[in-house]
């Protein structure tokens, strides 16, 4: 049995679908405080928060848990640049939690969810695993911490994991009525979804004055269900027997704030209002994914590999949405 903590979250329940079509037995773990009840793919469902020990002890003994892929986190860079001490809790220490409940289980396998965002600013692109690592916000210096406590708990404890550092997750699975919802929502494609389906008034871009072709902001969207099937690839090593190890999920290449408005215009056929806003806080302007290590140590290869698929499948989801 795997467990997904996170599993109601976006990208969670997208992988746990992903993962039962694919016939593994699932229980998903979810505080619910950004995750959906609708978005859970299983039965086996335990509505524990990471900061609760005892429950989340509870969790091990009853289920026979051979890994585990942690989801479970605070994912939004701008308010983790305001709210550093809700990010420090719920990422480092809530992880260290389910870490150190591993151990004690002798759980020894994790998929974890890393970030570009753990590089910063790019020195340059596109962006491999062995570029430095220097966060220029707290959501991507939380992310690098536990990366580091899995390198020092694996030398000390035999922990495996694959580190999986995602790039702009986007899209929806349209077989089912899963996709992306936060409240707020704070991400660029829904937003800009939310305004071609009359719910929201007009986007403000970010910065116009970037070192980039357009001005905006450069970013590499990679489709949710290209994830899960990363996430397949890395979770199968590890039962194998694989080291520990990292990899870059992106697409390769990099597409900017007004592109993305401009293939959305197209694809939804509506027009998206816009303004010039101020920069934003922690917002490096460029980051695209070397993505060779990923292709050839998992065998993965992203099928989404046009923008305008990715927000086509978005926007099916904007247009039928259940939550
Ligand atoms: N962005 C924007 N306006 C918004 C939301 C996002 O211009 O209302 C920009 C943001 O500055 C970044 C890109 O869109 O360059 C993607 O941001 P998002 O929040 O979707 O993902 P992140 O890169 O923060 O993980």
């Amino acid at each position: 049995m795997i467990l997904i903590t996170g599993g109601a979250g976006y990208i969670g329940s997208h992988c746990a679908l992903y993962l039962k079509k694919a016939g593994y037995d699932l229980v998903v773990l979810d505080n619910l405080s950004e995750g959906h009840q609708e978005a859970l793919q299983t039965d086996n469902f335990c509505h524990v928060d990471l900061a609760d020990i005892s429950s989340l002890k509870e969790v091990f003994k009853k289920y026979p848990i051979k890994a585990v892929i942690h989801f479970a986190a605070s994912c939004y860079v701008g308010e983790s640049v305001s709210k550093p001490q809700k990010y420090y809790r719920n990422n480092v220490v809530n992880t260290l939690n389910l870490l150190d409940t591993m151990i004690e289980s002798n759980v020894k396998n994790i998929v974890f969810s890393s970030t570009c965002a753990t590089y910063g600013n790019p020195e340059y692109t596109p962006i491999d695993e062995n570029h430095p690592q220097n966060p220029i916000n707290t959501y991507g210096t939380t992310k690098l911490m536990i990366e580091k406590i899995l390198e020092d708990y694996d030398r000390a404890y035999g922990l495996k994991y694959k580190t999986l550092r995602y790039f702009n997750a986007a899209g929806a699975d349209n077989s089912r009525d899963i996709g992306e919802s936060h409240n707020p929502e704070t991400h660029l494609i829904p937003l800009i979804l939310e305004i071609a389906s009359g719910k929201r008034e007009k986007i403000k871009i970010f910065g116009n004055d970037y070192d980039t072709p357009d001005g905006t902001c450069i970013r590499d969207y990679i489709h949710v269900n290209d994830l899960s099937s990363a996430h397949k690839l890395a979770l199968e090593k590890l039962l194998a027997g694989s080291d520990s190890n990292f990899y870059n999920l992106g697409t390769g290449k990099g597409i900017s704030v007004q592109e993305i408005i401009n293939i959305s215009e197209k694809v939804t056929g509506k027009t998206i209002k816009k303004e010039f806003a101020q920069r934003r806080p922690g917002d490096p302007p460029i980051l695209f994914a070397d993505n060779k290590k990923a292709r050839l140590e998992l065998n993965w290869t992203p099928e989404y590999n046009k923008i305008d698929d990715i927000i086509s499948t978005a926007w099916n989801w904007e247009q039928n949405r259940k939550y």
